[in-house]
């Protein structure tokens, strides 16, 4: 397995008390696959991925608990060095604003360039070449003459694509990209989606994509993984959830997101608003926006649920919203 989290934890002092952002999250990629990690703001998505990058090892962002395996070898007992090594090389992120991730009184090509400079100790005049190569690689018209252009000179779509470059610049084995088409028009998403699916098979690179648009992923994705505060509700392959939900809340977003067929159909929106982290409900923290909700709900946590061998549930009641009941 490529990367492997698990049980992981990660809480956040605030001025409100501790905010408990992630709470026993396992997931696994591998070469090659995608997994889509779906959830509203808050639920821990970002902060997970944080933490798989090594982003979030200064304060106030603490991992208290869990193991972060990359190769079969644990992050969080590496030394600092060692493990700013592997990361370095085996793992990069793109992020939703590109205009800001990028250097503004620079040329991109330069930019590109410089990866190779730095890390690869290439010579400028290889690094451009290099760099144009980049540009064409994620389908960047005129690559050679753009090499020249400052990144404000180019599309928001075209600009991300740049990020992307710059991500594949060292050929990690792991992306993961933090909501990489949020900012982008409808049809300029579904051509950065199909780029980087594209790019993973030709790299065979396992790739996180962490959005909150179920429509998005659903093309591009192997797996689903479903996060509500903080921690993973459902999980399943792509088809089997999109074909029958297994969790209320996934069924809640499937739903919400327009389809082909259901015109005219009210899109039902989850009523109510995700529960503050410093103050998660006891039970089942999805509880007071359930529509299956009862007792047991309120004092019993539900464990993921095994509901076949590729797919599980945190819901007590799985059976009856797989059998679309609540609805
Ligand atoms: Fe709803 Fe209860 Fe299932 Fe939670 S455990 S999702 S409250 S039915
Ligand atoms: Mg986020």
């Amino acid at each position: 397995m490529l990367l492997d989290v698990r049980d992981l934890h990660v809480e956040f002092h605030t001025r409100d008390g501790v905010a408990h952002a992630v709470n026993g999250v396992g997931y696994a990629v591998d070469a090659g696959q995608t997994l889509a990690v779906l959830g509203e703001s808050g639920s821990g998505k970002s902060v997970t991925a944080q933490a798989v990058m090594g982003i979030l090892d200064t304060p106030p962002g603490r991992i208290t608990r869990g193991r972060i395996l990359f190769r079969g070898r644990d992050l969080l007992t590496l030394k600092g060095e060692e493990r700013r090594r592997i990361r370095g090389a085996g793992m990069a992120m793109i992020f939703q604003d590109a205009l800001s991730a990028l250097n503004p009184v620079m040329t991109v090509g330069d930019q590109l360039g410089e990866m190779f400079v730095v890390h690869r100790g290439a010579s400028r005049r290889d690094a451009r070449a290099r760099a144009v190569e980049l540009m064409e690689r994620v389908r960047i018209p005129a690559a050679a003459q753009r090499v020249r252009d400052y990144p404000h000179q180019f599309s928001g779509g075209m600009r991300q694509r740049i990020m992307i470059a710059m991500a594949l610049a060292l050929e990690p084995a792991l992306i993961i990209a933090d909501e990489p088409t949020t900012a982008l028009d409808v049809t300029v998403q579904a051509q950065v989606m199909d780029l980087l699916a594209d790019l993973r098979r030709e790299y065979r690179m396992g790739l996180i994509l962490i959005t909150h648009d179920l429509g998005v992923v659903a093309d591009v994705a192997d797996r689903i993984a479903v996060m509500y505060a903080g921690r993973i509700v459902e999980t399943a392959p792509v088809h089997d959830l999109y074909k029958a939900p297994a969790h209320p809340y996934t069924r809640g977003l499937l739903d919400s997101i327009p389809r082909l067929g259901h015109k005219g159909r009210q899109l039902y929106a989850i009523k109510g608003l995700p529960p503050n982290l410093t103050h998660i409900p006891p039970g089942c923290s999805f509880h007071p926006r359930c529509p299956l909700a009862r007792d047991v709900c309120r004092t019993e946590e539900p464990p993921l649920y095994e509901v076949s061998g590729e797919r599980g549930s945190a819901c007590h009641f799985w059976r009856e919203c797989l059998d679309g009941l609540g609805h």
